[in-house]
């Protein structure tokens, strides 16, 4: 049995340097090597978990299949790996310190001080092995949130340092990724804040031994050298990652500047053959020659911070390149639109996504937006809250129930035709208490849905607490508005979809969190390639 090796990614400088894509990278190329690999991300904030962040604080909560509720990074793990993470992918400070909390109130220390080393330490260090026990993965990749030298992430950065010795120099690496300036009045490229940021590491005695190098130019060979000597590391593991137009480049390029095969020689296994990533390589050519352009509406309320929708937008790139046209997406505040202008701002797209969301605001021009969409018959997509306002829609202008609403925004509405499930109703804490994760949802045949997917049972993810209210369901069908897709247990309605419409399809569940560049998900796809044929 092979023992489970770490690859522990670290970032200085700067944040924001996308280590993310970095470790999803380098995820990608040792498994077309053959390895079994993880992708783990360690985030120092205090919450137990980002379901509770407000999107503007740290953008897209991403949603695992068994319902963890985890940072936006591990969406990129699943796009470039093609393969599920679970909450054991995504540890917070906020956990650490409750399990290690609740250990005390329970006796488990038998009457020790509680402290930052050995003890949050060691229950780091079990998080990180966790993964490793099962003989699941040949590598693990673990990301460290934040940048070294923060306070936050000192405990972690102590862990990595213990786990070398614990688990052998041999079994584990460092990668340590800094951003080299340009300074245009001076025309030079600086690696002093590289050297600050090593040392930063060295002074919590950590060695790296690669440093990647995020550049906006070319680095010459002589710099590489610079680096190299100061930093006390290899020439050949100093690595550059230049800017690039698409984060789905990041892979080649490493491939390109040896990220796979110095990573392997330091954790001492065999590179064997350079892989070919075909696939990935086919679908780089579609995204590249897709040119002609399909603009779409992303109504949310979200909107200046495009990490809120990632996934989504992610999406949407795949089902472009599937499409072989390239989506030009443009979010749209949804406060922004009213009766009297939704043409006016609505009028020049060929598709209308309207986006997940929570509570009052904006939600009154969603439903505008939807409304739109449905009368001048434009390709229309919700999801989850974009279900919700689209059956909240119908219920007002198509079955005349005039104050229909979800009981999220009006607890006093006559119609509750989005309403509060039974189980949610005695709820009162917010963290990881809404419908998680994902669950069957079985397809009528003949539906939209049933042929953009091809299959009649799909398991999709959720992350919500209102639900279609059932008592309603004739009426909407009697009018055009059928359920399409449902939980074969609950019977909760889990899509619905407009008759006469060229393309219009509500999920209370979203499909966004399973888009991967391997295999884009096919509502996206179907969605896109009806706004494709709107126009032209
Ligand atoms: N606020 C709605 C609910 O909780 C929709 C949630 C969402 O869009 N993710 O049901």
């Amino acid at each position: 049995m092979n023992k489970t090796k770490y690859v522990f990614v670290t970032g200085g400088v700067t944040s924001s340097l996308g280590k993310g894509i970095i470790s999803a990278s380098l995820g990608r190329l040792l498994l077309d090597r053959g390895y079994r690999v993880t992708i783990q991300k360690l985030d120092p904030y205090i919450n137990v978990d980002p379901g509770t962040l407000n999107p503007y604080e740290h953008g897209e909560c991403y949603v695992t299949d068994d319902g963890a509720e985890t940072d936006l990074d591990l969406g990129h793990y699943e796009r470039f790996l093609d393969a599920p993470t679970s909450q054991a992918n995504n540890v917070t400070t906020g956990r650490i310190y409750q399990s290690v909390i609740n250990k005390e109130r329970r006796g488990d220390y038998l009457g020790k001080t509680v402290q930052v080393i050995p003890h949050i330490t060691d229950e780091i260090k079990r998080r990180i092995t966790q993964l490793g026990r099962k003989d699941e993965y040949d590598i693990i990749i673990t990301e460290i949130g934040g940048t070294v030298g923060d306070i936050e992430s000192l405990p972690y950065i102590e862990a990595v340092r213990q786990l070398r010795w614990d688990l052998g120099v041999e079994n584990t690496i460092v990668i340590h990724l800094t951003l080299v300036p340009f300074l245009s009045a001076s025309g030079e490229l600086k690696t002093k804040p590289t050297q600050h940021s090593v040392k930063m590491l060295l002074e919590n005695g950590i060695q790296p031994d690669l440093l990647v190098l995020r550049t906006e130019h070319e680095l010459a060979r002589d710099l590489r050298k610079k680096v190299a000597l100061f930093c006390n590391v290899e020439l050949d593991a100093v690595i550059q990652s230049i800017d690039v137009k698409t984060i789905y480049e990041v892979p080649l390029l490493m491939q390109e500047e040896g990220l796979d095969t110095m990573v392997l020689k330091k954790l001492q296994m065999n590179a064997g053959k350079k892989p070919a990533l075909k696939n990935w390589r086919e679908f780089m050519n579609k995204l590249k020659s897709s040119e002609r352009e399909v603009p779409v509406a992303l109504v949310g309320k979200y909107v200046e911070l495009h990490d809120s929708y990632k996934s989504i937008l992610e999406s949407l790139i795949h089902a472009g390149a599937m499409n072989g046209v390239k989506v030009m997406v443009t979010c749209i505040h949804s406060e922004s639109i009213k009766t009297d202008n939704a043409a006016e701002i609505l009028g020049s797209y060929s598709g209308i996504l309207v986006a997940p969301g929570f509570g009052d605001r904006g939600i009154e021009g969603k439903i505008t937006a939807v409304k739109y969409a449905r009368e001048n018959k434009v390709p229309f997509f919700g999801i989850c809250l974009g279900l919700q306002c689209a059956v909240i829609e119908f219920a007002r202008n198509v079955l005349n129930l005039e104050d229909a609403h979800s009981t999220e925004m009006n607890s006093f509405t006559k119609h509750p035709v989005i309403d509060l499930m039974e189980e949610q109703k005695g709820v009162t804490e917010k963290g990881g208490t809404m419908r998680l994760g994902g669950y069957a949802c079985s397809l009528k045949k003949g539906s939209l849905v049933h042929e953009a997917y091809g299959t009649e049972m799909v398991r999709e993810r959720h992350r919500h607490r209102y639900e279609f209210n059932n008592d309603y369901l004739d009426e909407y069908e009697k009018k055009g508005m059928v359920s399409t897709g449902i939980n074969p247990e609950s019977e909760l309605v889990e899509i619905m979809e407009k008759r006469d419409h060229p393309w219009f399809v509500g999920t209370q569940f979203h499909p966004e969190y399973r888009s991967t560049v391997l295999h884009p998900h096919p509502l996206f796809i179907a969605f896109i390639k009806a706004a494709a044929e709107q126009k032209g």
